[in-house]
């Protein structure tokens, strides 16, 4: 890939401070509303064997030297050190804003910095602590330096930045006491969008915690309308599920669903998560699978509200359920589904953010986090803008890439195989065990 990233014309950026630290944390996808009462202490062990991203600040690798701005006060230059620098879009045959979810700790001002770092076209963030309800609002140096930060580095932040809603909002929930509080957070983050001039918003359609899916899906469509009537422009945007059993959103008819009850149709999108999509059971790995489950998604939920893809490849094959995100080629999906994502026209300009894992081994056997996998996997996926798929040049990247991954691959392959024998022998009791054996793929499901 080296090789056609020199061809490319890259945006100069200086880097820029990230003051204070908080213990603020961003880990980008979660689990069953079941699981959504736990501790948070809980929720962060759920994490840690999911591969799932956790966009925290954390030591950086050894990165090439750059030039630091001399105003710069941040903690460590490390901190900020560009890993690669941003592709001018108008140099790529199509325009792909490309990005990854990005720790705003110390800040949302700081999700910025994080994004040029590795040379994002677009970010996501969360706007506040995803383990706790209660949140300081937004504090206004935040709110400027977000505003300073984004223009300096020419972010269009209406356009390409989609903050990721809280997990432990959960807009189904029928008891009016958690209703109530989902909602509170939920609109609070809607208007923390609409003061930082971000347009769009990501969330999790929802939990049915086992009740009807229909009003389920009608409880979602009428908070989303008091939320549209208590906001003005953001976009809701309802990210696409991995799961079955109680949670809403795995098919596109779940979603269409929602849509439909919604009363302002401009205020609703939907975002493409391309590995809770595989793991839900559409195929995206050939052309031909590709148009035919773009072609779905377009006759049963229409492109008119396509807003946005966050591009994940799969540890679990297709249709385990399971939400368990690779890098990119490394996975079930494969290098092939994202060169048919990258050369699709009707998905230009849409922000496409990476969730793809960074922790590595440390040489003292730590894990750290290596932003660096991000920055090459912008590149790649820029890369793969008008490549010939039958050139050596992609055949070698795809064989490299899936061969880093399939130890992987073959352990997750081996943990569904046993699971279905299991559920196969729990199937054979009855309804019972039928509903346990929803359950449990549900429980693993983002
Ligand atoms: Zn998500
Ligand atoms: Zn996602």
């Amino acid at each position: 890939m080296a090789k056609r990233l020199t061809k490319r014309k890259v945006v100069e950026e200086p880097a820029s401070e990230a003051d204070e630290d908080d213990d603020e944390e961003a880990v980008p996808e979660s689990k069953s509303a079941k699981k959504r009462k736990t501790t948070a202490a809980k929720v962060k062990l759920q994490y840690e064997d999911d591969s799932e991203v956790e966009a925290e600040e954390a030591p950086k690798p050894a990165a090439k030297k750059r030039k630091t701005p001399a105003k710069s006060k941040a903690k460590s230059s490390q901190d900020t050190m560009p890993l690669a620098e941003r592709t001018v879009i108008s140099s790529l045959k199509k325009a792909m804003y490309i990005g990854a979810h990005v720790s705003a700790a110390g800040g949302v001002q700081n999700a910025i910095t994080n994004a040029v770092q590795i040379g994002a076209n677009s970010f996501a963030l969360f706007l506040k602590s995803q383990r706790k309800w209660d949140s300081p609002p937004l504090a206004a140096d935040a709110r400027t330096g977000f505003e300073t930060l984004s223009k300096q580095h020419s972010f269009e932040v209406h356009k390409h930045c989609l903050p990721h809603g809280s997990y432990l909002v959960n807009l189904a929930a029928a008891e009016a006491a958690k209703a109530d509080q989902a909602y509170r957070s939920f609109v609070d983050d809607l208007q923390r969008c609409e003061a930082l001039g971000v347009r769009l918003y990501n969330f999790h359609p929802g939990n049915t915690n086992g009740e009807a899916r229909e009003a389920a899906v009608g409880r979602i469509a009428s908070q989303l309308n008091k939320a549209h009537k208590a906001t003005e422009k953001v976009v809701t945007v309802l990210e696409n599920m991995a799961g079955q059993g109680n949670v809403v959103g795995s098919t596109f008819e779940d979603l269409r669903d929602i849509i439909a009850l919604v009363e302002d149709k401009s205020r609703v999108g939907v975002c493409i998560d391309t590995c809770h999509a595989f793991a839900a059971g559409y195929d995206l790995r050939t052309p031909a699978a590709y148009a035919d489950t773009m072609g779905k998604f377009d006759d049963v939920v229409g492109y008119g509200y396509l807003k946005a893809f966050h591009l994940n490849d799969s540890k679990a094959p297709m249709g385990s359920h399971r939400d368990l995100h690779a890098n990119i080629g490394t996975g079930f999906l494969g290098l092939r589904a994202f060169h048919n994502v990258m050369n699709h026209g009707v998905v230009e300009g849409l922000p496409m953010v990476l969730e793809t894992p960074i922790d590595r081994k440390g040489p003292d056997g730590k894990t750290v986090e290596d932003k660096k996998v991000w920055a090459d996997e912008i590149k790649l996926l820029e890369s793969l803008i008008g490549m010939d798929p039958e050139s050596d040049e992609f055949k070698a990247l795809d064989e490299r890439l899936q061969t880093q991954g399939e130890s992987e691959r073959v352990k997750v392959q081996d943990q569904v195989d046993r699971k279905a024998v299991k559920d196969s022998k729990k199937g054979t009791k009855g309804k019972r065990g039928k509903k346990k054996a929803a359950d449990d793929n549900d429980s693993d499901s983002d």
